[in-house]
């Protein structure tokens, strides 16, 4: 980064601390991961000074020889990876691409059914806040009070009686698998489309350790920097026949020029994804997963569902006398990294909410297995029986970077 440092030694310094941050602390936030050099490269790359509106063949400027075959290439690969009939790459991020989506298919005030929030559904799926909510009559569905699992009686009653014109599945925090052919039967008989929303687990999908809604869905939108392990970006993959509008939505719907250095980075990723160590890191970040959730509940901690099937889980604090914030704070000042987060039916306000949540996809990236996840629900148990403990946060906090030493974070290796 010596340019950098020459032109403003304020962000280098910042870079370099957050260098530091990401390579000294357990990362557990579920939607966060660490990008390969390659990735970072591109992102990087001279591709940033281009402009290229308007899609390969049909551009808006000249001089597109060679972003055409670079959008074509993350196409391709995109469309191989997943089995998709067409992908539109040029989605700024995971919102963007849900309003276009949406914008494709609806007019303001049609209706929308998804995941209440609160329940681990996405800001996008239709809360109040968001455009999502403002401009569409947004109705939700919520997690069975009893298992805290999707209930999909309970979806067909809300879709018979609410009558969406798009059916919403996906989440940013649910621990389960889903069921896209009991969502597409749901669709069927109420005259829906079917949207998945991959966000969090494209990379599970791509790994084959999570089924794929491809051939469920008329539309799935998807980040690609989560699992999927890419730049901040997102794609929308969906069938031939709803190409024209999904392609029309994003540009010129809601977007204008594309980010060809991030389409660049998207195709890197998704080569990267094709492989067969990709395969082995997504099916450890389950195994990792499993282990962690395991390791939490022996030792008395409540997870929803009682466990995990994907990358994350969720844990309600309530039994341990102590809010999410609080452990979130504490567990941070030991170096370990996430996030608090509502869990189904909580008696608590969102900005201090009852639960935490943690993801597995940042540090398996980085080789933590097995034997790391245990030590992390050691720590993670230490630190919220005793989250007002400064001695022992702090000898927390230097095992944590000791650990860290031993597995060098992707784009990270230089640090250690
Ligand atoms: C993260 C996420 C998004 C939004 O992605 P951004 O890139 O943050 O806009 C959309 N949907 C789901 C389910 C997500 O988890």
């Amino acid at each position: 980064m010596d340019n950098i440092k020459n032109t403003d030694p304020e962000i280098h310094s910042l870079i370099q601390q957050e260098e530091l941050r990401q390579a000294t602390k357990i990362r557990l936030i579920a939607s966060e991961n660490y990008v390969s050099r390659a990735v970072l490269e591109a992102t990087g790359s001279v591709l940033t000074n281009k402009y290229s509106e308007g899609y390969a063949g049909k551009r808006y400027y000249e001089g597109q020889q060679i972003i055409d075959q670079i959008e074509q290439l993350a196409i391709d690969r995109a469309k191989d990876l997943f089995g998709a009939e067409h992908v539109n790459v040029q989605c700024y991020s995971g919102s963007p691409a849900n309003i276009a989506a949406y914008l494709a298919f609806l007019k303001p005030g049609d209706t929308i059914l998804g995941l209440a929030l609160p329940h681990g559904g996405h800001l996008t799926h239709g809360s109040p806040v968001s455009i999502s909510g403002k401009y569409f009559n947004a109705q939700s569905y919520e997690l069975d009070p009893g298992t805290g699992r999707l209930n999909y009686d309970t979806i067909r009653q809300r879709a018979r009686e609410v009558k969406p014109k798009i059916l919403i599945a996906g989440h940013s925090a649910y621990p389960r698998i889903l069921d896209f052919k009991k969502f597409r039967d749901i669709a069927d008989e109420t005259g829906a489309l079917l949207m998945v929303d991959m966000a969090h687990f494209a990379g599970l999908v791509a790994g084959q350790v999570h089924p794929s809604p491809i051939p469920y869905a008329d539309i799935v939108t998807t980040t690609t920097h989560k699992s999927l392990r890419g730049p901040r970006g997102a794609m929308i993959l969906c069938k031939k026949q709803h190409g024209a509008a999904i392609d029309k939505a994003v540009f010129p719907g809601v977007q204008g020029g594309p980010h060809d250095n991030t389409t660049a980075a998207v195709a890197i990723a998704l080569k990267e994804a094709s492989s067969d160590s990709f395969k082995d890191y997504t099916a450890q970040v389950v195994k990792n997963s499993a282990v962690l959730a395991e390791k939490l509940a022996a030792n008395g901690f409540s997870l929803i569902t009682g466990g995990t099937d994907n990358h994350l889980m969720l844990v309600d604090l309530t039994n341990k006398n102590i809010s999410g914030k609080q452990a979130a704070k504490a567990l941070d000042r030991a170096g370990i990294v996430l996030n608090y987060n509502a869990v189904p039916f909580d008696k608590r306000k969102p900005f201090d909410p009852s639960g935490i949540r943690l993801g597995t996809l940042a540090v398996t990236s980085r080789g933590f297995k097995e034997p790391e996840m245990i030590k992390i629900g050691e720590f993670i148990t230490r630190i919220v029986s005793a989250p007002t403990n400064d001695e022992m946060i702090a000898k927390t906090a230097q095992e944590v970077t000791a650990l860290c030493g031993s597995f060098p974070a992707p784009g990270l290796e230089h640090l250690v």
